[in-house]
């Protein structure tokens, strides 16, 4: 992904029909703020989180093309054992344990009026999680035995979000 300022960030937003008390809530400098600059390289989607942590604006980039999307995310709810269910990512295919894994629900706005959603890895942190920089990303190479380098995880995961972006009919944020 192409580096976002806050001020890219802000104009963006706009464009993306959403009430404005959920654009106010959105943080950019606390969701991006740990990000180095090699960092946007190897980022194929990006979420900005709102002030509580539970949804946002999700910015994906394939093909060098941008698109934003809102999602909440909701922790899966827990069994007869108590426990949530360990879940595998829709989009990049980590093992994720009870609490790492949630549904995420994304509205895609003017194309389509169906929300769309996945399981995926609470944090969203799928960029990181197929280039194994995350504890979950390890426990996840224990769990399931693929035969994969990580490119071949980003590249599915490219892949993965390239469908995704068909799918909800996302259109191009510029
Ligand atoms: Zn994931």
């Amino acid at each position: 992904m192409r580096e976002i300022t806050n001020d890219r960030f802000e104009a963006l937003v706009k464009q993306v029909p959403v009430k404005p008390r959920f654009k106010r809530e959105l943080k950019f400098r606390a969701s991006t703020e740990r990000m180095d600059p090699a960092q946007w390289v190897e980022t194929e989607l990006l979420p900005i989180w709102n002030r509580s942590g539970n949804g946002g604006m999700l910015l994906i980039e394939v093909d060098d093309i941008l698109y934003m999307v809102p999602f909440e995310a909701s922790k899966p709810s827990a069994g007869t054992s108590g426990r949530a269910k360990p879940v595998i990512c829709d989009l990049c295919f980590t093992w994720q344990s009870g609490g790492g894994g949630g549904f995420v629900t994304f509205y895609p706005g003017k194309g389509s009026d169906d929300s769309v959603s996945l399981l995926c890895c609470m944090d969203l942190a799928c960029s990181a999680n197929v280039r194994t920089k995350t504890p979950a990303s390890l426990k996840s190479r224990a769990q399931l035995r693929e035969d994969l380098t990580n490119d071949d995880r980003a590249e599915r995961l490219h892949g993965r979000l390239k469908n995704f972006a068909a799918r909800l009919q996302l259109e191009e944020a510029n």
